[in-house]
């Protein structure tokens, strides 16, 4: 496990573009069907947007139709974190980045199997480093 990383809301905003900020590190959310990889079947590995932490693999993307890339499994235990939502008069699983707290998005048990888990994750806060 690699060592936490901290960073006051200045430097992340001197490091990330607004739209990643906002989403991150304000706990925004892209609108549906607007991100860069909701759609993206590239394979590779899916990066946290802010520390570049391995989150999630292609393998394990699967097409929810949400508008949101999804993943049934992160690339291990130990990459994020979850904390109780109750923001917006909903009870959700937020998810974060385990290294930087980077929010990414939220986790859902109406996944697919095995895990029966869907993580529905922000594009903008991942980037893809495409395998090979
Ligand atoms: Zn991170």
């Amino acid at each position: 496990m690699s060592e936490k990383i901290r960073k006051s809301d200045a430097e992340w905003r001197a490091l990330l573009s607004p739209e990643v900020y906002r989403v991150t590190r304000e706990k925004g959310t892209e609108a549906a069907f607007s991100g860069c990889f909701y759609a993206c079947k590239t394979p590779g590995e899916y990066h946290c947007a802010c520390c570049d932490a391995p989150l999630f693999r292609s393998g394990e993307k699967f097409d929810s139709g949400s508008g949101w890339p999804s993943f049934w499994q992160p690339v291990n235990d130990a990459a994020v974190s979850t904390l109780s939502d109750t923001s917006h008069g909903m009870r959700r699983t937020e998810v974060l980045c385990a290294r930087c707290d980077a929010h990414l998005g939220h986790v859902f048990d109406d996944g697919p199997p095995p895990s029966g888990l869907r993580y529905c994750i922000n594009s903008l806060a991942l980037t893809l480093k495409e395998s090979g």
